[in-house]
């Protein structure tokens, strides 16, 4: 059995909604998805990578366009993050064209991405979201949201 999550992160990695942005948006998605398992929103303390899981295609250079390596991505990651305070999206040289950047300026197939907050449609047996339903999601939470669509 696999699972398939939406998953909906603001686009700066710090932002926080406020309780009552998030039980509103909680609503909103309840109303687009009725049969969800679950919709769940978690904010932990330090900056996070919500992945793709196995949907992941590529990651590739903002700048340049080429295609980093697994291991190259890797190595980026564990440079970057931290035990203390989790991922500092610290601007670091790229191996492909030897721009400075961070983790999250990345281009990602499909997309992933760094936050804090996360709100999570778990199982919601339905397709995507629409963008004007992530623009109404947007509004209500008051940032621009990634939609992270993830299969485990
Ligand atoms: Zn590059």
């Amino acid at each position: 059995m696999s699972d398939h999550h939406i998953v909906f992160i603001p686009v700066d990695p710090h932002y926080l909604p406020t309780e009552d942005q998030i039980s509103r948006a909680k609503a909103m998605l309840w109303q687009w998805m009725p049969e969800a398992e679950a919709i769940e929103s978690a904010v932990s303390e330090y900056v996070q990578l919500h992945d793709c899981g196995s949907n992941f295609e590529y990651v590739r250079c903002h700048l340049c366009g080429q295609e980093l390596t697994i291991p190259q991505w890797h190595f980026l990651m564990d440079q970057d993050y931290d035990l203390e305070r989790g991922f500092g999206l610290t601007p670091q040289t790229l191996p492909c064209c030897g721009s400075v950047a961070s983790v999250n300026q990345l281009h990602y197939s499909f997309m992933q991405g760094f936050s804090r907050f996360s709100l999570t449609a778990i199982n919601p047996r339905t397709g995507a979201v629409s963008p004007q339903q992530t623009e109404q999601l947007q509004r209500l939470l008051g940032h621009p949201l990634l939609v992270i669509y993830c299969h485990v």
